[in-house]
């Protein structure tokens, strides 16, 4: 079907059905183990998310495919936060991670870490950041989409120190408080308190260096669990090499400020660690020359673009 908004075709299901079989399996092998027929509605809605965002994606023309992961985003990211976040009062941030794994505790945000931040990234690389992070979610809605500078050269590492911080401050509480129910019962405080902070330091940050993406490529911590994972996995953007006539576009607009145009000329999928997976690249193409692939490499080298380094 093609008309002024749509071109669709039978390809464009394809992955779109693979997202709803795979969290669909998810949720029902959480309910044969727990009886707890919610997992299987959390776990369709999800895969339901993603596949709308996927299939509009695809199915968009160029100048409209975004929305289809920013539907995702706003979809996944909204539920994520005020549902099982506020009202299910579940505390999904790092600090929340790191308290119910120090407790031994298998609870939600466990298993949100080990699918979205552990063990997915093996398979999807950073895509959680790309099309599911609540924080992105607004981040993204900002007017500095495409970095207008490149990168500041080691502010990343400001992301370990808070990494560490985080841990830090969870393992003190747990040791100085005797009553485990007072803190099991500020966990929301801590999420919305949380977020308030993450939310305020992204915005200022994308105002101040023009880039929605400051805060996910210098003070998040989450990349640092991420990025290890993401070393080999199995989905990756690609650059046909036929195809490709060296425009650039792909290199100007990409959010992470990878050099992809260097891991073409290499003969490489983008390996980068910084990839989530967002398809700018794929959508401003105009030879269609970028896809995402499938395959075992891996590369512990970053490209990536940094300040006063013209494109
Ligand atoms: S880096 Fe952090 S804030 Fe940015 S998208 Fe990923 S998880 Fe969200
Ligand atoms: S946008 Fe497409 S054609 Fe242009 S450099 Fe990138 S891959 Fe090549
Ligand atoms: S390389 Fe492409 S998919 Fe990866 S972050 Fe950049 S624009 Fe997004």
């Amino acid at each position: 079907m093609k008309n002024k908004y749509f071109n669709i075709t039978k390809e464009n299901f394809k992955w779109p059905s693979i997202l709803i079989i795979i969290f669909l399996s998810i949720g029902l092998w959480r309910y044969f183990d727990t009886k707890n027929f919610f997992y299987v509605i959390n776990f369709g809605y999800i895969g339901i998310s993603l596949s709308l965002g996927t299939f509009l994606g695809d199915s968009l023309k160029k100048e409209y495919s975004q929305w289809g992961r920013r539907i995702t985003q706003l979809l996944v990211g909204l539920y994520m936060l005020v549902f099982l976040g506020l009202i299910g009062k579940e505390n999904m941030q790092i600090e929340g991670f790191f308290f119910y794994l120090l407790m031994g505790v298998f609870a939600g945000a466990s298993l949100h870490y080990a699918i979205a931040k552990i063990f997915g990234p093996i398979v999807f690389g950073r895509g959680w950041c790309g099309w599911a992070c609540w924080t992105a979610m607004v981040l993204d809605l900002l007017p500095w989409k495409k970095p207008q500078n490149g990168r500041i050269k080691y502010l990343g590492i400001v992301r370990y120190f808070i990494f560490i911080f985080s841990l830090f401050l969870v393992m003190y509480i747990l040791v100085k408080n005797k009553n485990m129910q007072d803190v099991i019962s500020t966990q929301i405080y801590w999420l919305v308190v949380g977020n308030i902070i993450y939310y305020l330091i992204g915005i200022i940050l994308s105002l101040i260096l023009k880039d929605n993406r400051a805060f996910c490529k210098y003070v998040c911590p989450i990349p640092v669990m991420q990025k290890i994972p993401a070393i080999v996995s199995l989905l990756k953007v690609e650059i046909e090499k036929d195809k490709c006539i060296d425009c650039k576009l792909c290199e100007k607009n990409c959010p992470m400020d990878i050099k992809l145009i260097d891991y073409k000329n290499e003969n490489k999928r983008i390996l980068s660690t910084e990839c989530i997976l967002c398809k700018t690249c794929i959508n401003v193409c105009p030879k269609k020359a970028i896809r995402v692939t499938k395959g075992f490499d891996f590369a512990f080298k970053e490209k990536l673009n940094y300040a006063n380094r013209t494109v």
